[in-house]
């Protein structure tokens, strides 16, 4: 039996897609990724590579498309997910396999991207209290005719749904053993399609997953030996805006854990990657990254990047 490569599970911010103040075409898209699967690429020949991502901006616009026509069925938010992880998938894997090409990698890489539900708790607290915000900006008038349910913010008004917290990856299994047969992952995208359980069955819930709590949930079952939150800051950082700002390097948990209660990591950014980190690295013992998608390769070598230590 061959010695099997480590395995290095990377989370991609919604950046690598689409940047700040872009609309998201394809073309801008395509050229997001090349950065980081030249980087992944490099890293796959070391590692096996399980890939998962965001999709907040890409089941926005598909929010917003469907919105502004009435002659095709609307579709729910689980069916829009799915929509985005085939989108998103595609692009990953198509960008990857040029990357590899690029590189003269000649040996076959097989590459699966994987429609991924995720198991969320029907009496999570979320369910009461939703607080994620998708879709277009309504205004008042338009917000009248609507049953969703609403916030109001600075740019009008807001379809406002849970956001439970992961309980397991259905797909647990054909995930491992797609890495055990060498296959490159693509898989819980946008934190996954949110189910849950009744008997055998499951059914789709209208919420959203936060995508580095549920890669977090991945990376445990798969015991990744690195888990790689990547996103477009160069790590966590203490006093964050603030003149003292500083970037955390090297961060052992009990520290980390005094700066998550301080404060230092907001709830919808920060936040959730390093409560993902943090369960990982305590439960594994095994390595946890929060850096930049240009610093990938770098954060493995343990040059750059937030890492959290046991
Ligand atoms: P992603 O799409 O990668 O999940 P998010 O926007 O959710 O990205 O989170 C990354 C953002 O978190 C950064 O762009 C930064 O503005 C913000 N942020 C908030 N607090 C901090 C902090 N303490 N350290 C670093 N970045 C922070
Ligand atoms: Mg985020």
């Amino acid at each position: 039996m061959t010695d099997k490569k480590p395995i290095l599970l990377i989370a991609l911010g919604g950046n690598a897609l689409i940047q700040k103040g872009q609309t998201g075409t394809a073309d801008q898209q395509f050229e997001n990724l090349n950065l980081p699967m030249k980087q992944i690429a490099e890293l796959s020949r070391k590692y096996r590579v399980v890939i998962t991502h965001g999709n907040g901006p890409q089941v926005g616009n598909l929010l917003l498309q469907q919105e502004s026509c009435d002659e095709v069925p609307k579709m729910p938010l689980e069916v829009i997910g799915a929509m985005t992880q085939g989108q998103i998938g595609y692009m990953i894997e198509s960008s990857l396999d040029t990357a590899l090409m690029e590189m003269g990698v000649d040996e076959e890489q097989d590459f699966v991207s994987l429609i991924t539900y995720v198991v969320v708790d029907e009496n999570d607290p979320a369910f009461q209290k939703p607080t994620k915000p998708i879709g277009p900006f309504y205004t008042e008038a338009e917000a009248a005719k609507l049953s969703y349910n609403l916030v109001k913010t600075d740019k009008g008004y807001r379809r406002v749904v849970a956001s439970p917290k992961p309980v397991a990856i259905v797909e647990c299994k054909e995930i491992k053993k797609l890495i055990d047969m060498d296959f490159i992952v693509i898989c819980c995208g946008g934190g996954g399609i949110p189910v849950v359980r009744k008997e055998r069955r499951f059914s789709g819930v209208e919420a959203v997953i936060d995508k580095d709590l549920a890669s977090s949930v991945l990376a445990r079952e798969i015991n990744a030996d690195i888990f790689i939150v990547a996103s477009d800051v160069e790590g966590a950082a203490v006093d964050w805006g603030k003149p003292e700002q500083r970037l955390l390097r090297k961060v052992a948990l009990p520290e980390i854990k005094e700066y998550v209660k301080a404060g230092h990591f907001p709830e919808g950014s920060m936040g959730p990657k390093v409560n993902a980190v943090i369960q990982f690295v305590e439960s594994t013992g095994n390595r946890g990254i929060i850096c930049n998608l240009d610093d990938i390769q770098k954060s493995v070598e343990g040059v750059a990047g937030t890492e959290i230590c046991q």
